[in-house]
């Protein structure tokens, strides 16, 4: 009895025939489904590096010359700041969390405001020397 299923191969929908974990038809119909994948991978990755530059933008733009303004949420959105996407956060001793884009961060304050700073590059530890 034969007893191997056959299932479409995941490019062109072929019966594929074999091993059970074979996907594929041949390592042509392989090739093209992995190198979509890398494509579809690198379009989202894109996407999300050209908001997150478009939030730095706004923040930049919004901070001008300034080292710390306030501003409100409306405004925010006006200009088409995306607050879902940020690079990373920052938590302050009093444990205020800022959100940043690359150097730009804000800080959620009452009343949908938001304070908008702008980071200096991290100073390089000094070890201390040994005290004798
Ligand atoms: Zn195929």
């Amino acid at each position: 009895m034969e007893t191997a299923t056959t299932r479409p191969c995941l490019t062109c929908g072929k019966p594929v025939k074999g091993r059970i974990d074979k996907k594929f038809c041949d390592d042509y119909c392989r090739n093209v489904y992995n190198n979509k994948s890398k494509l579809e991978e690198s379009a989202f990755v894109k996407s999300t590096i050209a908001i997150l530059k478009s939030n730095r933008k706004i923040l930049a733009g919004l901070l001008g010359n300034e080292p710390i303004i306030t501003q409100s949420k409306a405004e925010l959105l006006t200009e088409g700041y995306k607050f879902k996407y940020h690079t990373h956060q920052y938590t302050n001793p009093k444990g205020d969390v800022y959100y940043f884009c690359f150097e730009y961060g804000y800080l959620p304050l009452e009343g949908e405001r938001y304070l908008i700073v702008k980071s200096n590059p991290q100073p390089l530890k000094k070890s201390t020397p040994p005290n004798h």
